[in-house]
């Protein structure tokens, strides 16, 4: 079984621009098609898993979505960083639109993705990590016992509203992540 580093999409690989559904507005942050590299290079998995509650809000379609997510793999992989899986949740309880309109066990900090993403993909959350923006994917990670790390992107930083918002450590981009999780990496005991 692989290790993974779950990695959030907007705000964490690419810009974040609120309900983003338009390929054109895609933008890589600096270093984290890099970082995708590095972290394969060294044997993990890397698994995006992102909410997109534009979809029960009636922001945008599935296939906007997934039109989005087609030009992030294309920039990521003209960079040469592929992705192992990508796993989003379409749903909120506040939502419009049947049947997305709901209470569901993937959104973050919900780990429903994760487990999700361990089964299907055969990987061991055991001794994994998860990397976001948002203290939602901070607490994600915490329930689902991984080691999560916090990147702030350039923007202001939330105040944790409870323990399991607090990450293992708090860092400016993906690509200083990437450095601590294989800084760390290195002295883990590989997995039977
Ligand atoms: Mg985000
Ligand atoms: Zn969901």
């Amino acid at each position: 079984m692989r290790r993974v580093v779950f990695l959030d999409r907007d705000g964490t690989i690419n810009k974040d621009v609120g309900y983003i559904h338009q390929p054109a507005k895609v933008r890589l942050l600096p270093g984290a098609a890099q970082a995708i590299v590095s972290i394969r290079e060294a044997g993990l998995a890397v698994v995006v898993v992102s909410n997109q509650s534009g979809i029960a809000r009636g922001r945008f379609g599935l296939e906007d979505l997934l039109a989005v997510q087609a030009e992030v793999e294309r920039q990521l992989q003209e960079a040469g960083a592929w992705l192992d899986g990508f796993y989003y949740c379409p749903h909120h309880p506040e939502g419009v639109v049947e049947p997305f309109a709901a209470v569901c066990g993937c959104r973050k900090p919900a780990t429903g993705l994760l487990e999700r993403a361990a089964r299907e993909l055969g990987l061991s959350l055991e001794g994994s990590f998860m990397v976001g923006d948002k203290r939602s994917d901070v607490a994600c990670g915490y329930y689902a016992g991984l080691t999560s790390l916090l990147v702030t992107s350039g923007m202001p930083l939330e105040p944790a509203a409870s323990p399991a918002e607090e990450p293992a450590h708090i860092l400016p981009d993906l690509a200083a992540a990437a450095k601590w999780i294989l800084g760390r990496w290195a002295g883990l005991e590989p997995l039977r």
